[in-house]
């Protein structure tokens, strides 16, 4: 192996630039050539390739985004588009290519080595909604953003005795909510895996004020229901008037936390690793803290579950 590609896709995700910084100086430590690929799959097709040293990614460590800018490609979806990705790759003589993303983007991976090519997986999305590791980059980040702008809101919900209802982002999965949920004490969560109650919401919220509390905290994730939609029903239903606050991508940006850097750096450095141990169509992970591996398709064809353990706790501990 002599020249081993990067390329991040799909939503961007604090600690993609660690990431990125830890492939290009490991491949370098390993007297491998690094090379970046601008705007993910896109970029792929397009030959966009940009020889990096050890100082291109020199300063990056702790910036959120990725500089090698993402994207969603349409393109790369159809036969032509994979087949130009291929010949782009040959003609450059990349040997490894490693694709830091979600599970979609590994979909689009396995499609790659399918015909051939040594790609590694890192998982890098906010969601954390990729199977075959218990944290991906970005996720921590991303919870400690939302976090801070809970605990703002919470000081207002309490000054005011309002009930506040937060949306935080998770299109199809709960976890960034789950743990919002827990480390700032909310008393009820909306998540898309769990059947929504208006009638059980109404009667928590009921039997909270029945014991003198006057505030209270929602959290719910986007893809559940808007936070918009809930605070119309709980008004129709039950009179509650509460307050909306939609987080949105403030959630995706930022300089990441010392776990996500560390993560990054820890998953960059082991997928090189990998590659040079002659492993492929493999996504690298974390399993109990230890470094692990599994097949790029399990990141999508097995369902990580939600914590029973954590879900329980925001019922226990919101009485
Ligand atoms: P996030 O979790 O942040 O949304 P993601 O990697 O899941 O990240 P997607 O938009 O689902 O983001 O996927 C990124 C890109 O991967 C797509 O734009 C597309 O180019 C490619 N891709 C996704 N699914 C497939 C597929 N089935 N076949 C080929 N390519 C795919």
């Amino acid at each position: 192996m002599k020249r081993v590609a990067v390329l991040t896709s799909g939503g961007d995700a604090p600690g993609m630039n660690a990431a990125i910084r830890a492939v290009v100086r490991t491949a370098i430590y390993h007297h491998l050539e690094a090379v970046g690929v601008m705007r993910g799959f896109e970029g792929l097709i397009d030959g966009d390739f940009v020889p990096l040293n050890r100082a291109s990614v020199g300063g990056i460590i702790h910036r959120g985004g990725t500089i090698l800018k993402t994207a969603r490609s349409e393109r790369f979806k159809t036969e032509a588009g994979l087949d130009r990705a291929l010949f782009q790759l040959k003609n450059a003589a990349i040997d490894g290519l490693v694709i830091i993303g979600g599970d979609g983007s590994f979909r689009g991976g396995q499609k790659l080595y399918e015909k051939g090519v040594s790609v590694i997986g890192v998982p890098g999305t906010i969601d954390n909604d990729v199977a075959g590791t218990d944290e991906t980059i970005g996720f921590d980040t991303a919870v400690n953003t939302a976090l801070e702008a809970v605990k703002k809101l919470r000081d207002t919900a309490s000054s005011h005795d309002r009930l506040f209802i937060v949306e935080v982002m998770g299109r199809e999965a709960g976890f960034i909510a789950l743990e919002v949920a827990v480390a700032s004490g909310a008393e009820y969560l909306v998540v898309p895996e769990l059947p929504f109650s208006l009638g059980r919401l109404c009667d928590k919220l009921h039997d909270t004020r029945a014991r003198g509390k006057t505030h209270s905290l929602i959290i719910v994730a986007e893809g559940a229901m808007s936070a918009a939609t809930l605070r119309s029903e709980l008004k129709d239903t039950a009179g509650y008037d509460a307050r909306v606050t939609v987080l949105g991508y403030i959630q995706r940006g930022g300089s990441p936390t010392s776990f996500d850097a560390i993560l990054a750096s820890r998953m960059g450095a082991f997928a090189v690793e990998s590659l040079l141990d002659g492993k492929k169509g493999m996504m690298v992970g974390t399993v109990a803290h230890q470094m692990s591996l599994c097949s790029l398709s399990d990141s999508w064809q097995v369902n990580k579950i939600l914590s029973p353990e954590k879900l329980e706790l925001v019922e226990k501990l919101s009485i």
